[in-house]
């Protein structure tokens, strides 16, 4: 299958899978698995905090980390785009009694700062307290520039309020800009990162902060179950991810620049380039086109993508230059 719907569809590569097999392990909920303590502090130094938390998922990191920073009755601002808002089931919400104030995200994904300042609420009995903000890079591909980043967390400072990245991307905003992730991370509070999207580990998040809000953080997870036992099987494949699967992002880029393009050569197909920053790319398609049949159409040749008006394509480790020219030839023969 050539899968174009998300990097979340990586398989581990071998090396993982003989790690995972070989990797030394004990109940991590004692302290005592030497895989995970070994890549929490490997995270925690190589990305500039104190500390760090292996997760289940990107969605638990990121809402331990809106439950560690908040309390009941507190809210975060975040954007509508966010995936910590739209994506995640209302978690915050939900479990953690954290409301969200969800604000506007512009073409380049970011908050405007003046919209930030606007939405933060004094302290007055009818309102919630405003404690975070959570930004997110990359957002829908794109990435938020330094300067932005610096920016904002000088209005948090300012402000008194934490800010929080959801960084599920983050090695691609890094290598898209040709800096070391410890250069976005240094603008945050707390910084949550998906090892199992374009860095293809099978499963894992990391959580990063201080040693305090690591400490609720770990709580936290395990009041939620996600307390996990010999988790260095897993540990194992996302240290292999750190290590080994960041620059390769690169590749993946350069990909999503070249399908951009061959989309843009047909025309029942419409991508605009200067938004194709790093791995995902939209596409969106003429009303003459029946999308459903020709997602139907791909998958029966193998290729699979989310059908809508507006296609997101993802590229990754298991999409090749030639699948793309595959893809491009196949989708000739069906519009
Ligand atoms: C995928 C993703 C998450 C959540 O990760 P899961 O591991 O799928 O729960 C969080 N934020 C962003 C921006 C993501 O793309």
């Amino acid at each position: 299958m050539i899968d174009f719907r998300s990097d979340t569809v990586t398989q581990p590569t071998s090396k993982m899978r003989q790690a995972m097999a070989n990797a030394e392990v004990g109940d991590d909920v004692y302290g005592d698995d030497p895989t995970v303590n070994r890549l929490e502090s490997m995270a925690a130094e190589r990305f500039g905090f104190d500390c760090a938390l292996f997760t289940s998922s990107g969605t638990q990191a990121n809402l331990l980390a809106l439950m560690s920073h908040c309390d009941r009755g507190d809210e975060y601002i975040c954007g509508q785009q966010a995936h910590n808002y739209k994506f995640e089931a209302g978690g915050a919400a939900v479990l953690g009694s954290i409301q969200p104030q969800p604000l506007t995200n512009q073409a380049d994904g970011s908050i405007l700062l003046s919209d930030i300042e606007a939405a933060i609420k004094p302290d007055d009995i009818h309102f919630a307290k405003t404690r975070l903000l959570s930004l997110e890079n990359t957002i829908g591909g794109k990435v938020l520039s330094q300067h932005y980043l610096s920016d904002a967390q000088a209005l948090a400072f300012n402000r008194r309020l934490k800010i929080h990245l959801d960084g599920a991307r983050i090695a691609n905003a890094a290598v898209a800009q040709q800096i070391q992730i410890g250069d976005i991370t240094q603008y945050f509070d707390s910084v949550s990162i998906c090892l199992s999207k374009g860095l293809c580990a099978p499963v894992g998040s990391l959580l990063l902060g201080d040693e305090r809000f690591i400490h609720k953080a770990r709580r936290w997870r395990k009041m939620l179950g996600g307390g996990m036992r010999q988790a260095g099987i897993l540990a194992a494949a996302a240290e292999i991810a750190i290590d080994e699967q960041v620059e390769r992002l690169a590749i993946d880029h350069d990909n999503a620049q070249y399908l951009a393009e061959q989309l843009n050569a047909l025309a029942e197909f419409e991508v605009d380039i200067a938004q194709v920053q790093t791995n995902m790319l939209f596409a969106k398609v003429s009303d003459q086109l029946d999308i459903t049949s020709l997602a139907e159409g791909l998958k029966s040749k193998g290729i699979l993508i989310s059908p809508s008006a507006n296609i997101r394509f993802v590229t990754h480790a298991d999409i090749s230059r030639e699948d793309i020219d595959t893809f491009i030839k196949v989708l000739k023969t069906l519009v």
